[in-house]
């Protein structure tokens, strides 16, 4: 197969079904001739997630709760007998009791607040440390955020803040596995209409605001991530880490609500 990721293999964490951001990223790949391994969280999942890795011609399919340290470990074991190095990691993961994605940050819980961090920001530098022992000759690493942990979004709450704290375990991260020549980037999606998503209280009218507010005048898609996903973990980024991509049809620069835009 010929493309951009031809002769490259990584791993996507974070696949649900064919809504997920990581299944744009992991098409566009593929299409460009990478070679792809999958895990996914829980036997639930698994019947969603082995056809689609199928569909983009790999059979290589394990359970990973990345809460789990030991998890952790038995996956990328597993990744290593099969393959001995790796070039990249998707990053595609984040949780929050959907009962606190609604009414007031004020009133998170400790348990809530602790398990949101581990799930959705810790996991990364988890993930990290196990993937660079795999990229003797580089790599990259590449996680999904939202504007949320740059500016206050209604319901967003923890998981905002947990969003804050994977941004900035990005750059230190980076700083750590630069000289290893390991590149580590976030995108930062627009409102998708995923699993995930859909935990979050009002989510129909964030993604009414952000069509009608931002520069583009539409909402992304999971191909608009994906390609952006492809440049990142590709080489034509060789020189890019540390870096939030906005991929969010401009709506990040937007400092007040369209002229044209109807109430809502
Ligand atoms: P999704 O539901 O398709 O994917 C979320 C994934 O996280 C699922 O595959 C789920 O199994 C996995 N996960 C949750 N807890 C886990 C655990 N303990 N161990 C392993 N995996 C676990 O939804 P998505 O929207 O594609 O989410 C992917 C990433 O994109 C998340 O980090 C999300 O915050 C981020 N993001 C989403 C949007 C959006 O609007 N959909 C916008 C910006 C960023």
């Amino acid at each position: 197969m010929s493309g951009l990721m031809a002769g490259k293999r990584g791993l996507i964490m974070g696949l649900a079904n064919d809504k997920s951001l990581a299944w744009g990223i992991a098409r566009q790949l593929r299409e460009q001739g990478a070679e792809l391994a999958f895990s996914y969280q829980g036997e639930a999942l698994a019947k969603r997630v082995r056809p689609l890795a199928e569909q983009l011609g790999s059979d290589f399919v394990f359970e990973c709760d990345v809460s789990d340290m030991d998890a952790l470990d038995e996956a990328f074991g597993r990744l290593r007998e099969r393959w001995e190095t790796i070039d990249f990691v998707v990053h595609a993961i984040g949780f929050s009791d959907k009962s606190e994605l609604r009414g007031k940050y004020l009133d998170t819980s400790l348990e809530n607040f602790l398990m949101t961090m581990n799930i959705s920001a810790y996991s990364l530098v988890a993930v990290a440390r196990r993937a660079a022992a795999m990229m003797p000759d580089g790599g990259s690493i590449l996680t999904l955020t939202y504007y949320g942990a740059e500016k206050v979004i209604p319901h967003y709450n923890v998981m905002g803040v947990a969003k804050a704290a994977l941004e900035t375990s990005v750059q230190y991260l980076a700083n750590d596995l630069g000289p290893d020549n390991i590149r580590v980037n976030a995108l930062s999606a627009g409102p998708i209409k995923t699993l995930a998503a859909s935990g979050i209280g009002d989510f129909r009218y964030i993604l009414k605001w952000n069509e009608l507010n931002s520069p583009l005048r539409r909402n992304v898609t999971i191909d608009d991530v994906g390609g952006s996903g492809l440049y990142l973990l590709s080489d034509l980024a060789s020189g890019v880490t540390g870096e939030v991509h906005h991929v969010d049809a401009g709506y990040h620069v937007v400092g007040m609500k369209q002229e044209d835009a109807p109430d809502i």
